[in-house]
């Protein structure tokens, strides 16, 4: 494998599972120190312990709810001490609630996936970016969602933080142009991930993984599958990289085609 971030410091939030483990993994098998941000702890060393039994550079699991911007601030302190400067940040960290249309949603449930999906994103950004050396060509990449530009039902509160968080990004972008720092989105269709699989374990895990990411699994994309999580780490590694040096700004689908259908 290529060694785009060798020496680089990467910041993952939402390095636990899912898409943000499997970034975390690959950024650390194309050189890279990396941070892993998760509320839940004990996943976030899971990630950590992985990375340095396959021999990769030393990383670091921080437990750190995004949300809570005086905890972000000390993760932030915690980085500077021990890295001194952040290359790339992956804003990952994410969750649902429950699908529900905007005349019965509650206060709470929207205190709550704003606080995580929209706030977080900005908080990271507020005390980690500031470590990014200006010049260095660094790199953030938000993790929006197909979401954020489709219509559906329910799904209002969710796709709103996302619709945010693309807005964001665009805005973003242009604040840090003149320190070369580049600003950009993915937008995930259907991965399988931890949460999917729920219940399931051994055998009966791997062939619902499989069903679902292979072609026949999803009627709702070009490729009609589900994506599985290296996919889509694939595609943020690319954007945090020197190759992806003239994108800022966008957000990029990564979707199997599903936003053009
Ligand atoms: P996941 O639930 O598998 O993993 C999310 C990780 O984020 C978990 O480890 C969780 O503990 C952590 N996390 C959640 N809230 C946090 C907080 N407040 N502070 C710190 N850590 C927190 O999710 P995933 O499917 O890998 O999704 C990752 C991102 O991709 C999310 O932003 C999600 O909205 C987005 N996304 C996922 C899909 C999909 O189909 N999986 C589709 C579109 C967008």
């Amino acid at each position: 494998m290529s060694q785009r971030f060798q020496n680089d410091v990467a910041v993952v939030t939402g390095g636990g599972a899912g898409i943000g483990a499997a970034t975390c993994r690959r950024l650390a098998r194309e050189g890279a120190h990396v941070v892993a941000v998760d509320w839940d702890g004990e996943s976030a060393e899971e990630t950590v312990d992985a990375i340095h039994r396959d021999g990769g550079p030393e990383s670091l699991a921080i437990e750190t709810d995004v949300s809570d911007e005086s905890a972000v601030a000390e993760m932030a302190d915690r980085v500077d001490e021990r890295f001194g400067a952040v290359d790339a940040l992956v804003n990952n960290a994410g969750i649902r609630v429950d699908p529900k249309p905007v005349t019965e949603a509650d206060e709470a449930s929207w205190d709550r996936v704003l606080d995580v999906n929209l706030k977080g994103t900005a908080f990271c950004s507020k005390h980690l970016v500031p470590l990014i050396d200006d010049g260095s060509g660094g790199a953030v990449v938000n993790v929006a969602s197909v979401g954020a530009g489709w219509a559906r039902e329910n799904w209002a509160q969710y796709d709103a933080t996302k619709g945010g968080i693309v807005s964001m990004t665009h805005d973003m972008a242009c604040d840090h142009a003149d320190q070369d720092i580049r600003v950009n989105a993915v937008s995930p269709g259907w991965v399988i991930t931890e949460y999917h699989v729920g219940d399931r374990t051994g055998q009966a895990a791997r062939e619902f993984v499989d069903e679902k990411t292979t072609r026949g699994g999803s009627d709702e994309n070009i490729l009609e599958r589900a994506a599985k999580p290296d996919e889509l780490a694939a595609a943020i590694c690319f954007l945090a990289s020197d190759e992806a040096s003239f994108l800022t700004g966008v957000n990029v689908p990564v979707d199997g085609g599903a936003s053009v259908i």
